[in-house]
């Protein structure tokens, strides 16, 4: 006798018309990437519901998988027995056991599908709950009305079902109902957060990292690719974008006054952002910004920046406080990566006296010293491209190019 089974309940909320399919096939793809590292066990689509069979695995690592999955709202861990009232009053007193020892009040709810099975739902309900009492004997109790563990028992004709006790999980939509985002994806504390909010509403991240070697070294760039790994484990692959950017920063450094170095570095960024997500069917920027956190990120600079691209620019954490996305990192498992002490290219050169309200004229009129074009070809011709793909445990690196 075992836990064989989980069922995953998703959303109903956001499950309209023609998406329905779309969702759900989405979700089940990125389930079955998540179960990569447990062979044998497998997902399917049941009636509203996947079910993930276990074929013997152990359940603890599975369900830590599984609450990670956006577009999961809730699990359920189950198990099939006999359509036999001896065989369902062993499992389900099993299933306490073993999954609730702690549990004070319960009720038993049997629904009857099967209706050669003998025996009546409500008569079930006490043959269950007495047997339940009998053998706890005095440590638990039944309560109708709010019960800590609604124990369910669904008699079907292929057998019964015996589940209980909901287990939240990410929520939100599953990874790639949304279309593609290109993320830009520095090594700090808040981009990776940023992308794991938008993961959440569904967006395919895609990830955009700028380094200047030898002034930023491997590590720096391994570091871009370990934060991305660690988003995988949300329910996809993950691609990264590396773009070299040296050469724009020194010809920057050399012809642009200091004070609007980090804007004209900024745009060129994003020029490279907007004409890499056109050419690669992205349908938006997004970065990790916070309103008025350092010179760069504040509403006139922001203005300055983002007049060079004409998609979207998506900043999820532009109201968000410092303090709230590190107790967001932590959760989501980037920050201990985030802090390691390797240097972004945008800390290189780093001017101490960057304007904090750039102005457009500004960055025009020393732009001109800038050869824009052709350094934005250079770089874009030179990107190099790894594929994340944390649950096969391999990746592999191609220029897009
Ligand atoms: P983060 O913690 O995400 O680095 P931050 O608060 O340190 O953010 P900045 O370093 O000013 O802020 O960067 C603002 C945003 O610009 C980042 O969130 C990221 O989206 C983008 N960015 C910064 N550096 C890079 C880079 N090297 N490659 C790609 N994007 C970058
Ligand atoms: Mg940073």
């Amino acid at each position: 006798m075992n836990i064989d089974h989980i069922v995953v309940r998703y959303g109903e909320l956001a499950l309209k018309g023609k998406n329905r399919s779309h969702f759900e096939k989405l979700l089940l793809a990125n389930i079955r990437k998540v179960l990569k590292p447990f062979p044998g066990v497998t997902a399917k689509r049941i009636q509203g519901r996947i079910i993930v069979h276990l074929h013997g695995a152990d359940e603890t690592p599975i369900q830590e998988a599984l609450k990670n999955v956006f577009g999961i709202y809730s699990f359920s861990l189950a198990m099939q027995v006999e359509n036999d009232v001896d065989a369902i009053k062993e499992g389900a007193l099993f299933f306490i056991e073993k999954l609730h020892p702690n549990v004070k009040t319960f009720k038993v709810s049997a629904r009857r599908a099967n209706k050669g099975f003998p025996v009546q739902s409500q008569q079930l309900n006490h043959l269950i709950g007495g047997h339940i009492l009998r053998s706890l004997d005095g440590s638990i109790k039944v309560d109708v009305h709010h019960p800590e563990l609604e124990l369910s028992i669904d008699v079907r004709d292929a057998g019964t079902y015996i589940t209980g006790g909901a287990i939240e999980a990410a929520k939100g939509l599953p990874v790639g109902a949304s279309g593609k985002v290109l993320h830009m994806l520095s090594g700090g504390i808040d981009s990776p957060v940023a992308a794991h909010m938008l993961m959440g509403r569904g967006a395919q991240i895609e990830m955009l990292h700028f380094h200047s070697p030898p002034y930023t070294n491997e590590r720096a760039k391994q570091k871009v690719l370990d934060l991305t790994k660690e988003l995988t484990k949300y329910g996809t692959s993950i691609k990264v974008h590396l773009v070299p950017f040296t050469e724009i920063q020194t010809h920057i450094h050399k012809e642009v006054p200091s004070n609007y170095e980090m804007t004209i570095m900024r745009r060129m960024m994003l020029r490279i952002a907007d004409a890499f997500a056109k050419n690669n069917g992205n349908l938006a920027i997004s970065n990790g910004e916070s309103l008025g956190q350092v010179a760069s990120q504040t509403l006139q600079s922001m203005n300055t920046i983002n007049e060079v691209t004409t998609l979207p620019v998506i900043r999820p954490l532009i109201a968000i406080d410092k303090e709230t996305t590190i107790a967001y990192a932590k959760r989501i498992g980037t920050y201990e990566t985030s802090i390691l002490p390797y240097e972004d290219c945008c800390t290189i050169f780093l001017p101490t006296d960057s304007k904090t309200k750039p102005k457009r004229e500004g960055a025009l009129k020393f732009e001109q010293y800038v050869e824009i074009e052709k350094k934005c070809e250079d770089a874009l011709n030179r990107v190099e491209t790894v594929h994340i793909n944390a649950f096969e445990g391999s990746s592999s690196v191609e220029s897009l190019f």
